[in-house]
């Protein structure tokens, strides 16, 4: 059996402690991590400036393991997806998507996802297995260097990406322990070097988990909300039984107690006549400016808005908001003084969106069943007349 320790698990003190472990100074192991994370080096014979007799003591205890690629795919607008085997017939994806100044790649957390939100494919899937934290970093080690090597950059050092969001496959905070040495390699000046703001962790609102990310790693946060109450958000988002809208936002609000000048940004996936009326967009101001829950304590939370158009797939059921609609919706926010943005959709060409393509690798626990048995609760919620409109 292959016991080399794969470097790509270990943040800078992980690495520290393995070099020690090797009797090497703490300074091998920055100069080493810096020739992994910055340079793309995987060989250690390449890094010419560690002494041969640490190169050869590394060949035999340690590798740079990347994850074997499935598929590569380039959509017209640039957005690049690219399908990973993490092993058992279970894949996860990693999408790229260019802007003018920036460069944002969008990085998944678990193959699958165990929350089964109803409007999301990797939920439909099902829950197979928490990625390493190995697993996460080899999906932005890989795409940097290989962006660089085909984008040019790759003398300059410069990077290609700017931001990471943690929006791919799975639920980041019911994978803590390895997410949360994979941000810091993502933050460290000798690894990645983004800025705490430009790494943005998303939930679906694991309550205690965003409290220990503030303490741990207070990282830029986004939350999935959906709703603008209990009984629509239980049925879009289940774990909304455990942590419901009022200890969700108080959790919000006890995470930018802790950097004053950050604000929250709330996603929300626009469902054609689930989700996307007007009354339910003031309901939504009222919520997060602190009226709704008032009686239980929750003030206002400082945040923006992300509407995301629905990705649809065939087994959800639901269909894409009609572009007016999410305008309008839009529109009650932001003249309540909220920033509003409507997520553009990229990559439409290769289904560059939440588990859209390992959707058709494998269902990993007919998970697929059981939601279409629970679609029959679902469906009582009321359909606003114009239900069944194409996506744009
Ligand atoms: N599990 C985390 C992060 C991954 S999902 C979370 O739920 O926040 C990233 C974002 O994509 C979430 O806001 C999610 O609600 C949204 N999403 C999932 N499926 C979608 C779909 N079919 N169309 C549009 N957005 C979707
Ligand atoms: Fe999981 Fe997020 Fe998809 Fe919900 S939206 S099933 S939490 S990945």
């Amino acid at each position: 059996m292959d016991t080399r320790v794969n470097l790509l698990e270990l943040d800078l003190e992980g690495l520290a402690a393995f070099c020690a472990g090797l009797g090497e100074k703490r300074f091998r192991a920055t100069q080493l991590y810096r020739w992994i994370h910055q340079r793309g080096a995987s060989q250690f014979d390449a890094m010419t400036d560690l002494a041969r007799s640490l190169r050869d003591k590394l060949a035999t205890r340690a590798e740079v393991r990347a994850l074997p690629v499935l598929s590569e795919h380039q959509s017209a607008d640039g957005t690049v997806k690219w399908l990973f085997d993490v092993g058992g017939g279970n894949a996860v994806e990693t999408v790229f998507i260019p802007e003018v100044d920036r460069g944002t790649l969008c990085v998944s957390s678990q193959a699958g996802c165990a929350v089964g939100c109803r409007f999301c494919s990797t939920g439909h899937q099902g829950f197979s297995r928490n990625l390493t934290t190995g697993e996460i970093v080899a999906q932005l080690w890989f795409a940097e260097h290989r962006l660089r090597a085909v984008r040019g950059r790759g003398d300059t050092g410069e990077r290609r990406i700017d931001n990471v969001v943690m929006m791919g496959m799975g639920e980041p905070l019911q994978n803590y322990g390895a997410l949360v040495p994979a941000l810091r390699t993502m933050l460290d000046d000798h690894g990645y070097g983004l800025s705490r703001r430009r790494v943005t962790v998303s939930t679906s609102g694991v309550v205690p988990m965003i409290d220990r990310l503030r303490d741990d790693c207070p990282v830029a946060l986004a939350v999935s909300l959906h709703a603008p109450d209990d009984a629509l958000r239980e049925h879009l988002v289940p774990l909304n039984r455990k942590y419901p809208l009022a200890e969700l936002l108080a959790a919000c609000q006890r995470y930018l107690d802790a950097a004053p000048r950050d604000f929250i940004t709330f996603e929300y996936c626009m469902l054609d006549g689930v989700n996307d009326s007007p009354e339910q967009a003031r309901a939504l101001v009222a919520l997060v400016q602190g009226r709704a829950e008032a009686s239980r304590g929750v003030g206002a939370v400082r945040c923006k808005f992300n509407l995301i158009p629905f990705n649809p797939f065939p087994a959800s059921g639901l269909l894409r908001s009609p572009r007016e609609r999410v305008l309008a919706f839009a529109e009650v926010l932001q003249e309540a003084g909220i920033v509003t943005t409507i997520r553009k959709t990229r990559g439409d060409d290769i289904d560059a969106a939440c588990g859209q393509l390992a959707g058709e690798v494998q269902d990993r626990t007919q998970a697929r069943e059981r939601m279409s048995q629970r679609r029959a609760v679902f469906e009582i919620v009321p359909q606003a007349p114009g239900a069944g409109a194409v996506r744009p």
